[in-house]
């Protein structure tokens, strides 16, 4: 027998006050891809984000398509937020790349080290994020707000939770305005994060990553390599709806919705969605919450 879940009635809430939300995409592969990101986009923006970000494929592999997602989100007139991996680039392709976006008109860089493309080669990745930073602030110098990654359940390269959050507060140390993190089902991480950040003197603003379920065989696989969490409950009762996408939805719905209500309720400064470049459930998500959406 398949589960079933109903959306309890909420009062709606107006606006998002202070809260910073944000949504990220990667470049899609296609011009009709493309187009229906522009659709996509349309719908998101309906809860006022401060940006839309578009992700990096370390290795170069993405770079032109990032550039011109980028260039296209502009074009819609929405602030755009390039993901900015170090990869295997060199500090000249990077310095050009700056460059660039400057030109365009960007305004946000999330920088990151990035995790080359299998085949590549691990080992050719020799610098981390807190070079890149300290390269963006030699060649640009206040110009980007950089984001940064974030790790509340500890990166799995990290020798130990306490190595992981030195690393961090480098990356913050080298010019970084504000962080990102990986995406969490267990609030008590960001919780647990946030009280070691605090007691480090790390006060940057550290938004949530919110990652919507619609599939449980890709999210196990993503979140064992990228060393998420997925709570057992969690995937017994996602088991439970046996690949009925539209129950999945409704439920991951609900179960965002209060992951997002209790986070901001701690304190949290805002959201940050993957949204894998649809709207349906993070959009969903921020209605519930209040932010400005008014039909379904
Ligand atoms: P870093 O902060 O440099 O390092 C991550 C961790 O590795 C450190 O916390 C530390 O524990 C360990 N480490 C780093 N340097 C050393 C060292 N010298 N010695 C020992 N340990 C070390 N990936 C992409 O390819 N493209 C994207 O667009 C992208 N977007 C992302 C957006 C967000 C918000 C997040 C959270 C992740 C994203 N990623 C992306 C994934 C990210 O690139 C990987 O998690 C990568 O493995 C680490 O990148 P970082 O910037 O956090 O690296």
């Amino acid at each position: 027998m398949n589960e079933t879940t109903t959306a309890p009635a909420r009062p709606t809430r107006q606006g998002g006050g202070d809260l910073r939300l944000s949504f990220e995409f990667f470049p899609p592969r296609s011009e009709p891809a493309m187009n229906s990101l522009t659709r996509v986009v349309a719908r998101l923006n309906e809860t006022g984000p401060a940006f839309f970000s578009c992700t990096y494929g370390a290795g170069g592999s993405t770079r032109d398509g990032t550039r011109e997602t980028v260039a296209r989100l502009l074009s819609l007139g929405v602030n755009a937020a390039p993901h900015l991996s170090i990869g295997a680039d060199s500090q000249g392709a990077i310095f050009d790349l700056l460059d660039r976006y400057r030109e365009m008109g960007v305004k946000r860089i999330v920088a990151l080290r990035g995790d080359l493309p299998s085949g590549m080669g691990a080992g050719r990745i020799v610098h981390n994020a807190e070079s890149l930073v300290r390269w963006i602030r030699e060649h640009s110098g206040d110009y980007f707000h950089i984001e940064v990654a974030a790790y509340p359940e500890v990166h799995p390269d990290a020798a130990s939770a306490a190595a992981d959050l030195e690393f961090f507060a480098a990356k913050v140390g080298a010019g970084a305005n504000s962080a990102i993190t990986q995406y969490f089902y267990n609030p008590h991480a960001y919780y647990d994060f946030m009280d070691r950040c605090g007691a480090a003197g790390i006060d940057v603003p550290i938004y949530p990553g919110i990652m919507p379920i619609t599939n449980l065989e890709g999210i196990l696989r993503f979140s064992a390599k990228c060393g998420a969490d997925v709570p057992r409950w969690l995937v017994k009762r996602l088991e439970g709806f046996g690949g009925d996408e539209t129950a999945i939805r409704a439920f991951t719905t609900e179960y965002l919705t209060r992951l997002c209500e209790e986070l901001i309720a701690a304190g949290a400064p805002g959201l940050h969605f993957y949204t894998l470049n649809r709207w349906g459930v993070s959009r969903a998500v921020c209605k519930n919450l209040g932010f400005g959406v008014s039909d379904t």
